[in-house]
């Protein structure tokens, strides 16, 4: 027995780790990623910045000059920004300024895993609750359980990963109301929807909102994440962070990227059309079900196991989606699916039909 092991705390030897397998695949749809590289010559532009600049020197110390082009996105001050080594660091960040053993912490499941995981690296009093059926938030008991406890951190993502689901404005000020700690607004997937907390911001400074560039904006191999809150939340914050979080390659690559505003809001478009396109098309296979979302996957329910349907898709197709039906029971029946490029959405479209049509047994 390492006798060392009994030094790390308890909660986090009890914890199974987030794990991601390495599948072959040709068509990779289960990261909700951006299917589409950056084109060529933006790449050589961003290369040349690159190569002009001094790779033994430390990257920028404030990135002042990264926050603020995001503040000028977002019209907020550039001391309401923070950046980070993408945004399950700031994640990580606020769970560690925040949470510990006499803290609370409200999450609604299913919902992205991170948060439970800090929860429990940090040893927070978890209050985990379930989702409607239609995987709607439970908004009137979030504002019960606000009313009844103090709760010291609670994260909703929205639109929601896995579900696609969403808070309005509305419930998220209900929320924000009775919330007596800080409420963290994970806007991974804000590009696909477009509705924001943040004008709430101004009325309600207990509130955080958490953005990345790993999706819209197809950064995800580069590691880009920002929160935007009151500068007196930031500043705190700010003190777990630590310096040189983020890579001279990354800022240089997310200011060109800032730059060229109008490629990612068209990639966008494209995206959600061809989103709308291969929702009705697996819709008219019979035997699945495919759930509304707002964001740039979703959920299907399959009459056949989802771990066989997995395998086939991948086996036989190459096609590799998320198989989500062993992280809540809301989703035993369900595997998650990004949308991919065009062409990738036509071969994907055609292994459902294929799959179903042949196996009448289902
Ligand atoms: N929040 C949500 C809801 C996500 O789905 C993800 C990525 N899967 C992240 C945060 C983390 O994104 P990143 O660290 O790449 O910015």
């Amino acid at each position: 027995m390492n006798k060392g092991l009994e030094s790390i705390r308890k909660s986090v030897r009890e914890i199974t780790p987030y794990s991601m397998a390495e599948n072959r695949y040709q068509i990779k749809i289960n990261q909700n990623e951006c299917p589409f590289d950056l084109p060529e010559d933006l790449k050589q532009e961003i290369q040349a910045k690159f190569l002009s600049r001094a790779w033994n020197r430390y990257p920028s110390f404030t990135t002042e000059q990264l926050r603020r082009k995001i503040a000028d996105k977002e019209s907020v001050s550039s001391d309401m920004i923070l950046v980070g080594n993408g945004s399950n660091e700031l994640i990580q960040i606020i769970c560690s300024v925040i949470l510990d053993s006499q803290s609370t912490f409200l999450i609604v499941q299913p919902t992205f895993q991170l948060y439970a995981q800090m929860g429990r690296i940090f040893g927070a009093n978890l209050i985990q609750i379930d989702m409607n059926d239609n995987f709607q938030y439970p908004v009137n008991d979030l504002i019960e359980l606000n009313q009844a406890n103090k709760i010291a951190l609670q994260i909703y993502c929205t639109p929601n990963n896995p579900t696609g689901s969403m808070l309005t404005l509305e419930e998220i000020e209900a929320i924000l109301v009775v919330a007596q700690g800080i409420v963290v607004i994970d806007e991974a997937y804000f590009d696909f929807h477009q509705e924001t907390a943040l004008p709430l911001l101004e009325k309600y400074p207990h509130l955080i909102v958490t953005r990345t560039f790993s999706k819209a904006f197809g950064l995800a191999g580069l590691r880009l994440g920002y929160l935007i809150a009151q500068p007196e939340i930031v500043q705190e914050v700010y003190k777990a962070k630590l310096p040189y979080n983020l890579n001279l390659f990354t800022e240089l690559t997310a200011m060109t990227l800032l730059d060229n505003s109008n490629l990612v809001s068209e990639r966008t478009r494209m995206i959600l059309a061809e989103r709308d396109q291969l929702m009705h098309a697996l819709s008219q296979v019979t035997q699945i079900k495919v759930f509304p979302t707002q964001a740039n996957f979703f959920l299907v329910q399959t009459p056949i196991p989802p771990d066989e349907l997995f395998q086939k898709l991948l086996g036989e197709e190459g096609i590799l989606v998320r198989n989500v039906s062993h992280n809540h029971p809301l989703l035993a029946d369900k595997l998650r699916i990004s949308v991919g490029t065009p062409e990738e959405n036509r071969t994907v479209i055609a292994a459902f039909e294929k799959i179903f049509n042949k196996s009448s047994e289902f």
